[in-house]
């Protein structure tokens, strides 16, 4: 049988393992930072209507630039994030990963290295390498707060051509403040001064579930600083995969030259479009897990387990066993047993995620009672492990 090793793919995809969170059949799952509640039906059936309308047209590609989704982003942007921006400001595409993958292309590729800073989102670099562009590791503190000092250093140092500042931070939920991202982003431009500066890039894809404004309003003025957004998490529309990007109208008109011709179809521009229509319900189930993920925080803590604050959907916990004396504080670093923890709590038919972050397991907020299930299979475990 033929496998991929016998065939000529490039050398540096060679031995490497794809994207893989394990898709498993238990009752719950809280492991891919999914919004739990489905749709409402009143949206459904918008869906239904604006799709319908699509389909009439289906015979004809969509429209490419997608205006009309991209002016409805600008206004969602405009109202909820703290700074107004418009059409030319925003672009769309398949999910925020395809969104990062075109930046890549343009601002990446061979002979150009990319940085970030580490444990974070995997696509980044997993991105990175297929789009042929190196890979830095950048560093964290203990307690998965970017170090502004260690971090310009490594951007003076390296210089490289693209920097993610990932905010909250996917997997340990960390927010960045407007002042790191501005450190960075200075001495981005100065290590890269003299080749037209270098694009620094805010995946803010739980931005709206922070305690922290976004990011948004830093991007005037700065040509190269890009925010990423999802329609997967607040908007609890994973399924459609819609992704955008809020910058300087040039970084817009940049991707085009990457970007394949109707790339978005226009059965997912009607959805995205009536899924803004019900903006104000589904930002009511942010608000719902918003004070569901504090509570989790708050009653993992009560339990002796070690939580990272977390601005986001899901939660960063270590097991207290696993490091006497750690108990609720955040930022110790454990040992490494995550991976016995992370089968215990599926035994009692839970499933969390092991990101491959030593000690820790990573949570997403579910509904109150996938929470009560998760809890109740973290005290079980715990008491099995005294
Ligand atoms: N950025 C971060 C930090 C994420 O965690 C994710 C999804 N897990 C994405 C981007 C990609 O999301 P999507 O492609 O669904 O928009």
């Amino acid at each position: 049988m033929t496998g991929i090793d016998d065939l000529p793919i490039r050398d540096e995809l060679r031995g490497k393992s794809p994207y893989g969170a394990p898709q498993l059949d238990v009752p719950v799952r809280l492991n891919t930072n999914e919004n739990p509640y489905p749709l409402p039906e009143a949206l459904v059936a918008r869906i239904a209507e604006r799709v319908a309308e699509a389909a009439r047209g289906l015979n004809r590609y969509p429209d490419r630039d997608a205006v009309e989704l991209r002016t409805g982003l600008a206004g969602y942007l405009s109202s909820t994030a703290g700074h107004p921006v418009e059409l030319a400001n925003v672009w769309a595409a398949n999910g925020s990963n395809e969104i990062i993958q075109q930046l890549l292309q343009t601002f990446g590729g061979p002979g150009r290295t990319a940085i970030g800073f580490e444990p974070s989102y995997s696509m980044h670099a997993l991105i990175a390498r297929g789009t042929g562009t190196g890979w830095i590791s950048g560093p964290r503190r203990d307690d998965f707060t970017i170090d502004v000092a260690a971090a310009t250093a490594e951007i003076a140092r390296l210089r490289p051509h693209v920097i993610f500042i990932c905010s909250p931070n996917n997997p340990t939920g960390t927010a960045v403040d407007a002042a790191t991202v501005l450190a960075l982003y200075e001495a981005a431009q100065t290590a890269r001064e003299r080749e037209g500066g270098a694009l620094v890039v805010i995946d803010e894809a739980y931005g709206e579930f922070s305690h922290q404004p976004s990011l948004l309003p830093l991007i005037a003025d700065r040509p190269l600083l890009v925010l990423t957004r999802t329609m997967s998490k607040a908007f609890g529309a994973a399924g459609l995969r819609l992704g955008y990007l809020a910058a300087d109208p040039a970084v817009v008109d940049a991707v085009q030259l990457v970007r394949l011709p109707y790339h978005l179809s226009a059965v997912t521009q009607a959805t995205a479009l009536a899924a803004l229509e019900h903006t104000d319900t589904l930002l009511g189930y942010v608000e719902q897990l918003k004070a569901q993920r504090d509570r989790l925080v708050t009653e993992l803590r009560a339990m002796g387990c070690a939580v990272t604050d977390s601005d986001a959907n899901f939660v960063q916990f270590g097991f207290p066993s696993t490091h006497p004396g750690a108990a609720g504080e955040s930022g110790d670093t454990p040992p490494a047993d995550q991976q016995a923890i992370w089968q215990a709590i599926l035994d009692h038919g839970v499933l969390v995620r092991d990101n491959g972050v030593p000690g820790w397991l990573r949570v997403s907020v579910g509904t109150p009672a996938e929470n009560d299930a998760f809890l109740d299979a973290v005290r079980a475990v715990l008491k099995e492990n005294k």
